[in-house]
């Protein structure tokens, strides 16, 4: 495991941007942002009427890593990040923030009929084990030239079958300190896709850069479909009451869907820098209080650091190639 520390980062990333922007050398679409004149920013008044995150107009994450455990922001491993993303600015972003409602989807509906996964408890742990494909349809990866999306994000890679092998402790606890999340896995998702933190492979806010499929997934290098934000498919964030479990991350801890106790929807605001927090809620057949995480539609809508000591996974590491751009060599 690298635990190299975060020291210049703004300007690394900085950098990286110059560089991946000056890499899309075959990037023919520079009008291709013109949609982004239809929107209106004056309407921001109704969603200000309860306490529901604006998805309209959500900040925007980029350079919001961090070495230690920080509100709102991701404590990455790495402070490297060189791999593929999006090649290009979608019109949904617009300055400091991105709307989510705005933001192109990759087509299609191809399923996946061989997807496994199995969650047992055994004695003092949780037994995962699975392939990686998610149990609902996907969109079509590579992302294809007839799709809207490929303008934005070229995504090469195809979705493959993974190992998924963990024992988590059954009854996490909570470390002394927090941990730095890697990139790559942090977890898993009901649907059996890999939860991954909010960086894309260039350390961008992958949310809003990368682009997802219906169900916000999308497959990295390795082939691996994984979620850098809520798994819409498995809770679409409506109700009036605490969110279903959506996944385990590497500590064994429970992450949760858009809402907490009488549907309140979570935000960094009411969340611990970890991104999580402590109260009775659904666990094991029964209510429990115990900690655990929750999704939020801001950055970083995951996990923030890990909050118990994690399983360490082969997978997890440096940076790759999450998103598409031109093929990494
Ligand atoms: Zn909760
Ligand atoms: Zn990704």
């Amino acid at each position: 495991m690298s635990s190299r520390r975060l020291v210049p980062i703004a300007a690394g990333v900085a950098t990286l941007l110059l560089i991946a922007g000056c890499s899309s050398s075959d990037s023919d679409n520079q009008d291709s942002s013109s949609p982004a004149t239809s929107e209106s920013p004056s309407t921001e008044s109704d969603e200000t009427m309860n306490s529901d995150t604006n998805v309209k107009a959500l900040p925007l994450g980029d350079g919001n890593i961090s070495n230690k455990p920080k509100r709102g922001y991701v404590m990455s491993c790495v402070d490297t990040f060189n791999g593929g993303g999006a090649s290009e600015d979608g019109p949904w972003i617009s300055g400091d923030t991105w709307n989510m409602d705005k933001k192109a989807k990759v087509e299609g509906k191809v399923k996946w009929p061989d997807a496994k996964l199995t969650i047992k408890t055994k004695g003092d742990n949780r037994v995962i084990s699975g392939n990686g494909l998610p149990d609902q349809p996907t969109g079509k990866f590579p992302v294809q030239e007839s799709d809207p999306a490929y303008q934005y994000d070229r995504n090469p890679n195809s979705i493959e079958k993974q190992s998924v092998d963990w024992k988590l402790p059954a009854a996490p606890t909570e470390a002394k300190e927090p941990t730095c999340l890697p990139m790559n896995t942090i977890g898993i998702s009901l649907d059996g896709a890999a939860i991954f933190n909010a960086l894309d492979a260039m350390g961008r806010d992958a949310g809003a850069h990368e682009v997802l499929d219906e169900c916000w997934g999308h497959p990295e290098l390795d082939g691996r479909y994984h979620h850098h934000t809520n798994p819409t498919c498995l809770d679409d964030g409506s109700g009036d009451e605490h969110s279903p479990l959506l996944g385990y991350i590497l500590d064994g801890f429970g992450i949760y869907g858009l809402r907490g106790d009488g549907g309140e929807q979570m935000s960094n605001d009411t969340l611990d820098k970890c991104h999580g927090h402590k109260h009775e809620v659904d666990w094991d057949g029964g209510q429990q209080d115990i900690y655990h995480y929750h999704m939020t539609y801001e950055y970083p809508y995951t996990v923030g650091c890990f909050t118990g000591d994690p399983l360490q996974i082969a997978d997890a590491g440096q940076p790759g190639g999450q998103g598409g751009g031109p093929p990494p060599q």
